[in-house]
């Protein structure tokens, strides 16, 4: 008799079987999405094998419901990578396919070939200087060779990383090759994705969330197919099955959207190496601030390192000034007075400015002047945002919004105070101050539209807003010739949040924000707001100093014992009762603990602590860590599905993680 074997989306691991519908042939079946039963719902399955099975065993399978796909998606390269996923990033074979092959994605009721309209424009190109005409002959000379490469290209900002991509992708299509090529978030880079769109006409695909469920299946085929040939799209592109794959190319490596956050937590960059392994590929990992993890491995040669070391045309890097926020008088505005007048001789020069503040609505608390207590959402354990006009409070994280309170809930005082400062406040203060300036802000308020990004990028462009007044959201890569300055309000935001990638990600924000300047005929000027003007990190960035800055932050890592020398596994241990999350958290800490010395797994145990918010939408959350090597991490967790079976709480294991908050 035979069956077909079904993977199915989730959390256990192992397959299921089920029978053909009788018409069709099962051979048939393989290697498609499949509809079937599962206790009382319908799910989308993966149809990974046929086998001839005893007839005694099969009197209780139950039949396909509906075959899915017309064309088999599950190729061997599929079933491997999924495989890794699974062992890797700790979930079952069905979740790992169901992030390379969509469950949603709908098949067309035709299939679309490109006989289109598209052409390619003549984009207007460049001729490269000898820094970029060394990247592309290394980058290209791996390519012909069909060898398995990885390269870091460390330019600085406005170091033409973008030309570099154009030539080394046309060299790929010469080949015969296809090239994926992820970027951190795709609508925030309209213009990156016109530049490419000119340059490759109808080879180009572009993969993003807001893509249909009939347009990704659609890319799909046509990538399989060879009828587009270049995808560019954030993380979830890294799979589009591509057979020839000879090139992946990641912009801006060191952005936290490449890793996944929820199961499974794979790392795009991850993805890519094997990928690129699989196919005798290159991988080309790009950033003017590369994350330590991958220098690192730069450094040991595990990567070749290419530096572009300058900007294009000799232009010079903005020149840095730091200011302390130490001798502001309380309460006053985050505005300094030397900062002002930067501002307004920018903008009696009509040039453009960029004010970076990372953090969004009027005030991040308010707070009772007679007993200290700050309002906090009742649904999770942080402080409310505060919002005016209209004056409202907004939790960040569940959403809840709530009236301004009259009194303080502790001690009934009638002094609340509004602290701290937001965009939406500097927005107002600068309105005030510059009457008839026109601002564009940036933030998670002001883009829900999809146009949003196209909208700020034009109006930039076009000289329509004088200044660009955002979160980190500005830093992405835009490529402005009027921005002359830029003013970072805080760059202590980040640096004091909790977590042992802070200080790189200060670092990062502030090199990204300033790169923003100093792109047309004028020298950029940086101004650096902080209270720790003595921090290493403010002093490596104000001389644009990645490689200071590495070496101080990784004998740090290597004292303390973080990434990239050991792995990480953050055990999360979640309940609605906070007692039960406690003691369940107790006891696993002490279970892990006697298998980790049972076993002789070498592994470093920290907790259990409370999330940095211990209460998340009335769930509160506890977390273990384990320090240590991967293969003993992993070993570790198939220890872990024991306990999970025996326990109520919510327990969930995640490799690697960003962050330990
Ligand atoms: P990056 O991504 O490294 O920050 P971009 O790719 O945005 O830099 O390039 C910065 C600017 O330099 C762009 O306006 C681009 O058109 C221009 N450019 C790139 N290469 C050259 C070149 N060889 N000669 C002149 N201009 C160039
Ligand atoms: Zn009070
Ligand atoms: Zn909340």
């Amino acid at each position: 008799m035979i069956v077909l074997e079904v993977a199915i989306p989730i959390p256990l691991n192992k397959t299921f079987y089920y029978l053909p519908s009788k018409s069709v042939d099962p051979k048939d079946i393989v290697g498609k999405r499949v509809k079937v039963s599962f206790g009382k719902r319908t799910l989308v399955g993966y149809a990974i094998t046929c086998q001839d099975i005893d007839d005694n065993n099969s009197f209780k399978l139950k039949y396909i419901l509906d075959v899915l796909d017309n064309v088999s998606l599950i190729t061997q390269e599929v079933i491997k990578l999924s495989e890794y996923i699974s062992k890797n990033y700790i979930c079952s074979l069905g979740e790992s396919l169901a992030s390379i092959i969509p469950v949603s994605m709908k098949p067309p009721k035709r299939f679309l070939k490109n006989k289109d309209i598209l052409n390619k424009i003549i984009q207007e190109r460049h001729t490269l200087n000898t820094q970029q005409t060394n990247a592309v002959n290394l980058i290209n000379k791996a390519i012909d060779k069909n060898n398995y490469v990885l390269f870091l290209l460390h330019g600085v900002t406005g170091s033409g990383k973008t030309e570099v991509y154009i030539n080394i992708i046309e060299n790929a299509l010469k080949h015969s090759k296809s090239v994926i090529m992820l970027i951190p978030e795709i609508s925030l880079t309209p213009q990156f994705v016109n530049i490419m769109t000119k340059s490759f006409g109808s080879d180009i695909g572009i993969w993003h969330s807001g893509v249909s469920n009939i347009e990704k299946y659609n890319l799909f085929l046509k990538a399989k197919t060879g009828n587009i040939r270049v995808m560019i799209g954030a993380r979830s592109a890294i799979f589009v099955p591509f057979e020839n794959l000879g090139l992946i190319i990641i912009d801006e490596e060191h952005e936290y959207t490449y890793k996944q956050d929820q199961k499974p937590s794979y790392d795009a960059r991850e993805i890519a190496k094997w990928r690129a392994n699989y196919h005798n590929g290159v991988v080309v990992l790009c950033s003017a601030t590369p994350s330590l993890e991958t220098y690192k491995d730069a450094l040991d040669c595990k990567i070749s390192l290419i530096k572009i070391n300058e900007r294009i045309n000799n232009k010079e890097l903005p020149e840095m000034k730091i200011v302390s926020l130490k001798n502001r008088i309380f309460k006053s505005s985050l505005l300094l007075p030397g900062t002002v007048e930067a501002i307004s001789k920018t903008l009696t020069r009509k040039e453009q400015i960029v004010v970076f503040l990372n953090r969004r609505g009027y005030a991040p608390a308010i707070m009772c002047r007679e007993c200290g207590s700050v309002y906090q959402c009742s649904r999770c354990s942080i402080s409310m945002i505060f919002y005016k006009n209209p004056d409202l409070l907004k939790c960040h994280y569940c959403g809840q919004i709530k009236r301004l309170p009259i009194t303080c809930s502790v001690c009934k005082s009638k002094k609340i105070m509004v602290f701290g400062t937001g965009t939406q406040k500097i927005e107002a203060e600068l309105k005030k101050l510059f009457q008839n300036v026109k601002i564009f802000r940036l933030d998670g308020d002001t883009v829900s539209s999809k146009g949003s990004y196209e909208k700020v990028y034009n109006g930039i462009k076009n000289g329509e807003y004088d200044i660009l007044l955002g979160t980190q959201m500005v830093s992405k890569g835009f490529d402005f010739q009027k921005v002359s300055l830029v003013c970072i309000m805080d760059a202590d935001t980040s640096l004091y949040l909790p977590g042992f990638r802070s200080v790189e990600k200060t670092f990062q924000l502030i090199t990204q924000v300033a790169g923003l300047c100093g792109r047309g005929d004028v020298r950029g000027s940086v101004i650096v707001q902080t209270n720790h003007s003595n921090h290493y990190v403010i002093k490596c960035a104000k001389n644009h100093d990645f490689v200071s800055f590495y070496n101080i932050e990784i004998e740090h890592r290597k004292k303390m014992f973080y990434p990239p020398y050991c792995n990480l596994a953050k055990i999360s241990i979640k309940n609605k009762i906070e007692k039960t999350v406690d003691e369940d958290s107790v006891t696993l800490f002490s279970f892990i603990d006697k298998i980790i010395e049972n076993f002789n797994l070498r592994l470093k145990l920290l907790g259990p602590v409370s999330a940095y918010i211990a209460k998340l939408d009335n769930v509160y959350r506890r977390y273990i860590i384990v320090k240590g090597e991967r293969q003993n991490i992993l070993k570790l967790a198939d220890y872990l599905d024991m306990f999970k079976q025996s326990c109520g709480t919510i327990i969930n294991i995640e490799i690697d993680p960003l962050n330990l908050i």
